[in-house]
C-alpha cells in the first residue's frame, strides 16, 4: 500500500522517515522490546515518524503512548487503515492514539508476504473464538473471520504469476476458515480442494491446524495431493488431561494421539511438529512428567516449546498452583532437548529416501540450504543456479550443523 503511494521501503539503518513498528502480544517481554526498538530508531533518524501497531498496541495503547518517540499508536481495525489515518505523517505535539474495541475488529484484510522469492506467507483466516486460559490472542485479533474461497483463489493465481513456488497458508485459528460476517459459509476442507487444483504453484504448506479441527478429510486429501505437503504442525501444549482442561483446549490427549496415528498411517513419512507449554499453573512435576513422557512416546518430529508466561487479562493469571520460573525453565529445557532428539530421529529414518528439495537463499558457510516437502533440511554445495530451482536428491547423512547433506538420487545409499 505504501508502495503505491510512492513510498520506498528500506533498511532500518538507511535513516527512514518514517518507521511503523509491528508489536507482538506472544513474545515476553513486549513492552521493554517495543521501548528498545522506538530508542534505536530515534538514534537512526531522530526526527523520524514513528508509529506502534499489532496485537501490544491494541492491548495496552496507553502504555506504549508513553514510550517517549512515539508518533501514534494504530489498534487491530485501524492499523489497515494507516496510510489514510496518519495522513502525511506529520509530526504533532501529542501522540495519536488510534484504537477501537476489539469487537469492532471485524473486517478481513487480505495479505501476503512479498519478501521471499521462494516462499509466500497468504493469511486466510484472522481472529480467534476459542478461549484457551493462557491466551490474549483474542483480545488482541479479534472474533474469527476468513477471505472467501474466490479470493484467495483469486490471489494465489496472482502469486503463481511471480517465481514463488511455494505458499503457507497461515492464519490465527486456520482450522476455523469460512466464517464470513460472523456465520460460517465455508470451511477448510473446502479451500484445501479449491487451493490443489491452482497451477502454477508447486507447493502448498498449511502453517498449524488445532488437533480438533484437523479432519480425517483433510488428512486424507492432503495424504494424496500433489500440492500440499505431507507436514502438519498441530498444537498440543499439554500432555496431561488435567491441564489441557485447565486450559480450556477443546480436545484431550487421546484425541492427538489419534490424529497423529491417522496421519502416520497415510503418510508415514509425513513431518508432524507440536507446540507444547511448560510451566502453565498446576503443572505439578508428574504432571510434567506426563507430556514429557506423552510425547516421548509419540511419533512426531520435532517440537516448538513455550514457556508459560502471564498475561494481563486471561483467565490462567488467576489460577493457583504457580510454577517457579526455575522450573518452568528447567522444563523447557527437558523439551528442547527431546525436540532435538525427535528431530534427529525423524531425519535418521528418512536417510536413503529420495525427496524434492526448494532450495533458498539460505547461505551457510559455502553451502545452500532448502526444505524438502516433509520438512527436512537440506544442505548442499553452494551453486545460485539453483536458488528458487526445486530439485530431487537422495537423503544422505545428517551433517555436523543438523542439517541433511544431499546427493543426486541415481547414487546408490549405504546406511553407515
Ligand atoms: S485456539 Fe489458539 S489463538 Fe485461539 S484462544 Fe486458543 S491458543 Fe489462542
Amino acid at each position: 500500500m505504501f508502495e503505491q503511494k510512492g513510498y520506498l521501503k528500506v533498511d532500518f539503518d538507511q535513516n527512514p522517515d518514517i518507521f511503523i513498528i509491528n508489536t507482538c502480544s506472544v513474545t515476553e517481554n513486549a513492552d521493554k522490546k517495543c521501548k528498545k526498538i522506538v530508542k534505536e530508531a530515534k538514534k537512526i533518524s531522530p526526527n523520524g515518524y514513528v508509529a506502534i501497531i499489532g496485537c501490544y498496541a491494541q492491548l495496552k495503547p496507553q502504555e506504549i503512548a508513553q514510550i517517549p518517540g512515539v508518533d501514534a499508536v494504530l489498534g487491530a481495525a485501524e492499523k489497515f487503515r494507516l496510510i489514510e489515518l496518519l495522513d502525511g505523517f506529520a509530526k504533532e505535539q501529542e501522540t495519536k492514539v488510534l484504537t477501537s474495541e476489539i469487537q469492532e475488529a471485524t473486517t478481513f484484510n487480505n495479505a501476503f508476504s512479498i519478501n521471499d522469492r521462494t516462499r509466500t506467507f497468504l493469511k486466510v483466516q484472522d481472529g480467534c473464538n476459542y478461549g484457551c486460559a493462557f491466551c490474549t490472542i483474542p483480545l488482541a485479533r479479534g472474533k474469527s473471520r476468513s477471505d472467501t474461497i474466490s479470493n484467495i483463489l483469486e490471489t494465489a493465481r496472482e502469486i503463481a504469476l511471480t517465481d514463488v513456488k511455494e505458499i503457507v497458508l497461515t492464519g490465527v485459528n486456520i482450522g476455523d476458515f469460512g466464517i464470513h460476517d460472523g456465520r460460517r459459509k465455508e470451511n477448510f476442507e473446502d479451500l484445501v480442494r479449491a487451493l490443489d487444483e491452482i497451477e502454477g504453484i508447486n507447493r502448498f504448506r498449511i502453517s498449524s491446524i488445532e488437533p480438533n479441527l484437523l479432519t480425517n478429510e483433510i488428512i486424507k486429501f492432503v495424504a494424496q495431493s500433489k500440492r500440499f505437503v505431507p507436514h502438519f504442525h498441530i498444537p498440543l501444549q499439554s500432555g496431561s488431561n488435567e491441564i489441557l482442561r485447565k486450559m480450556g483446549r477443546r480436545y484431550l490427549r487421546e484425541l492427538y494421539v489419534d490424529r497423529v496415528n491417522k496421519i502416520k498411517t497415510l503418510m508415514p513419512h509425513c513431518c508432524i511438529g507440536v507446540d507444547v507449554i511448560v510451566g502453565f499453573p498446576g503443572e505439578t512435576d508428574e504432571l510434567f512428567l506426563e507430556t514429557y513422557n506423552f510425547l516421548n512416546e509419540l511419533d512426531i518430529s520435532y517440537l516448538h516449546v513455550f514457556t508459560y508466561s502471564e498475561r494481563a487479562n486471561t483467565r490462567a493469571v488467576d489460577m493457583e498452583g504457580i510454577v517457579p520460573i526455575k522450573k518452568r525453565n528447567e522444563r523447557s529445557k527437558m523439551l528442547r532437548i527431546l525436540s532435538e532428539k525427535k528431530k534427529r530421529k525423524f531425519y535418521d529414518e528418512n536417510l536413503g529416501q529420495t525427496y524434492t528439495v526448494l532450495f533458498e537463499e539460505d547461505i551457510e558457510n559455502g553451502k545452500m540450504h532448502g526444505f524438502t516437502e516433509n520438512y527436512i533440511r537440506i544442505a548442499a554445495k553452494y551453486d545460485p543456479i539453483l536458488i528458487n530451482e526445486l530439485k530431487l536428491v537422495t537423503l544422505w547423512e545428517i551433517n555436523p550443523s543438523g542439517a541433511v547433506d544431499a546427493v543426486e538420487p541415481e547414487t546408490e545409499y549405504q546406511s553407515h
